[in-house]
């Protein structure tokens, strides 16, 4: 189902950065190789396991071999996670080559499985090093954190039911690789369509998002059934584990030591009262300005005085060639790196059959370079995609491993800093237009990201539940927070709208985090309208603390407070408003 609501729209094409599953790296690792042969390729259980053998039989009774030894793990897992984001690059990029497929499967089901209880060995031998409570603080207080919870949530047992949960997850991403439609004489991806939810004839948005909704519907059996079985796994993890439910399990694995499900709920009630208004209140604007009553699902994305849609860019060539110069009028030094990216090959951005939907920005954890995957279809959704991964890409420049809460203030932020630039790619009203789309998607992103947390926390607090209460878990969800659109006569594809959410199959909990992120961005934005260069230096600083320090004192160092209530949220959202108000419709 498409565009359930603007924020939707954005939300489920949002981003998402490949999960890594390997022990963390000390921010400070360096970028040559000390310890993995210098152009090995770790591509095989038998050419990686030597290298656990010698970590495990080193000593490291005192700190300086605590250290190096720390170094030199992190290195190893760097090797080895880059060689399963070159397979899942690869994979993605191509979702029907078999050859790709078998490649990637053979990662998870062969060299992952034999990773994880050797990372556990070694976890388990640094925490009961007598240096480790004497390593400097500063510098592994995080390291020492993580590692401990790793090790107290790990169980043998788990390692297989982690396995069958990614096949899971391909195979998800190979139904949706593959949904296409025969529409307007050829045959499209579900991307592809999009382009056509902001034409201005009315009957043309129609039927471009019935027939999107029809493809999805077809497939919609085969999803519940993967989603199924991935609940019970999870709720299995989180049982093998000690915990109560996979909430519990999630928060301790994805190492939330700054907030709890309480927060979460908090949060999704601080929207509910601050921002569901004013996004209802823009969908009322629209209404009136385009003069329907009601509105329906597919006049969410059209322009309000029913001009042509933004064309920003016709080819990629185009996109990254404008996207540079805004790049370079953000930040010099960055505007460089993304040419380096350009120059290296770092970018596949076009949309083609065969790609798995979204996008994404993936690090070579090793050679310490990003990747950049995108859907582009020459929409504006593109040009703001592109310059998101683009953050994600400079933060992978400026250190190795972040947490995700902050890694989406990087992505977001950029957003934010270039807005002022979209001159490169619009002139005139038609960059007011850009700019109140954007201002807009803010608006809509949070009801969407309350949503889709709140349908977890539901999920897998009651994983005895049925698919019919998991509809009507969903239906409620989108009275609570949804907008004012009428679905009238397409209530199963609201009812499975869901299923479009890709992080609810592939990284689930993993959604708050966007909420989280953007309340960071919009204090950087906030500072950046004071003293553009200033909140850059400190945007820049932060990034380059990656992972070394824990969530406030990331934020801190942006010059943002780490704080989701409706303390933070509600003047921030009235920054937009004000904003939004200076612009034309
Ligand atoms: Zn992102």
């Amino acid at each position: 189902m498409p565009d359930a609501c603007p924020g939707s729209a954005n939300a489920a094409r949002a981003d998402r950065r490949p999960e890594q599953g390997v022990a963390p790296q000390p921010a400070c690792a360096a970028y040559a190789r000390q310890f993995v042969e210098p152009g090995a390729v770790l591509n095989d259980w038998a050419r990686i396991e030597p290298y656990y053998d010698l970590l495990r039989d080193r000593n490291i009774d005192e700190g300086d071999a605590l250290e190096r030894w720390l170094v030199d793990y992190g290195e190893l897992a760097a090797c080895i996670a880059e060689e399963g984001t070159d397979r899942h690059v690869k994979m993605t990029c191509q979702t029907d080559d078999p050859d790709r497929k078998a490649a990637f499967l053979d990662f998870i089901e062969n060299i992952e499985p034999k990773c994880k209880p050797r990372n556990h060995e070694l976890n388990v031998k640094h925490t009961q090093s007598p240096a480790a409570g004497a390593l400097p603080k500063q510098r592994y207080r995080v390291l020492d954190r993580s590692i401990r919870s790793q090790v107290a949530l790990f169980r043998e047992e788990n390692v297989a039911l982690e396995t069958e949960e990614a096949k899971l997850a391909q195979q998800y991403q190979q139904i949706s690789g593959a949904q296409t439609v025969e529409f307007d004489g050829r045959e499209q991806t579900l991307p592809q369509l999009a382009r056509y939810a902001e034409e201005a004839d009315r009957e043309l948005r129609r039927r471009a998002w019935e027939v999107e909704a029809e493809r999805r519907l077809k497939d919609a059996e085969a999803l519940e059934e993967i989603f199924d079985r991935m609940v019970r796994l999870r709720h299995q993890m989180a049982l093998n584990a000690g915990c109560a439910d996979y909430r519990e399990f999630a928060f301790r694995n994805r190492q939330r030591f700054d907030y709890t499900p309480q927060d979460c709920l908090a949060f999704h009630e601080a929207v509910e009262r601050t921002v569901v208004p004013a996004s209802r209140a823009l969908e009322r604007t629209r209404r009136e300005a385009l003069g329907l009553d009601p509105l329906r699902p597919w006049d969410l994305d059209v322009d309000l005085k029913g001009r042509p849609p933004l064309r920003p860019f016709a080819t990629a060539d185009e996109l990254c060639s404008k996207v540079s110069k805004v790049f370079h009028r953000v930040d010099a030094e960055l505007g460089g790196q993304f040419d380096e990216m350009h120059e290296q090959g770092y970018l596949d951005l076009e949309s083609r059959k065969g790609k798995a939907p979204g996008g994404y920005q993936a690090t070579y954890e090793a050679s310490r370079h990003p990747f950049i995957f995108m859907n582009a279809v020459g929409v504006q959704w593109d040009v703001r995609t592109m310059i998101h991964e683009g953050g994600h890409a400079f933060h992978c420049y400026a250190a190795r491993s972040s947490p995700i809460e902050f890694a989406e203030v990087a992505s977001f932020g950029m957003e934010l800093l270039a807005l002022g630039r979209l001159d490169e790619f619009y002139r005139g009203d038609e960059l007011a237009r850009a700019k109140r789309t954007q201002l807009e998607g803010i608006i809509d992103l949070f009801p969407w990201v309350a949503t889709i947390d709140a349908f977890q926390h539901f999920l897998y607090t009651h994983p005895d539940h049925t698919r019919k209460q998991r509809r009507e878990h969903w239906l409620a969800l989108r009275r609570r927070f949804g907008g004012i659109a009428d679905y009238s006569g397409y209530e199963e594809a609201l009812a499975y709208g869901w299923q479009r959410q890709l992080h609810l199959f592939e990284v689930p909990f993993y959604y708050i985090e966007y909420g989280i992120a953007k309340l960071g961005a919009l204090q950087v934005w906030r500072n950046a309208l004071e003293d553009h260069g200033a909140a850059v230096r400190r945007y820049r600083q932060a990034l380059a603390l990656g992972g070394s320090r824990p969530l406030p004192e990331l934020f801190a160092a942006a010059g943002a407070a780490f704080d989701f209530s409706e303390g933070t949220l509600a003047p921030l959202i009235e920054l937009v408003q004000q904003e939004l108000d200076k612009l034309p419709l």
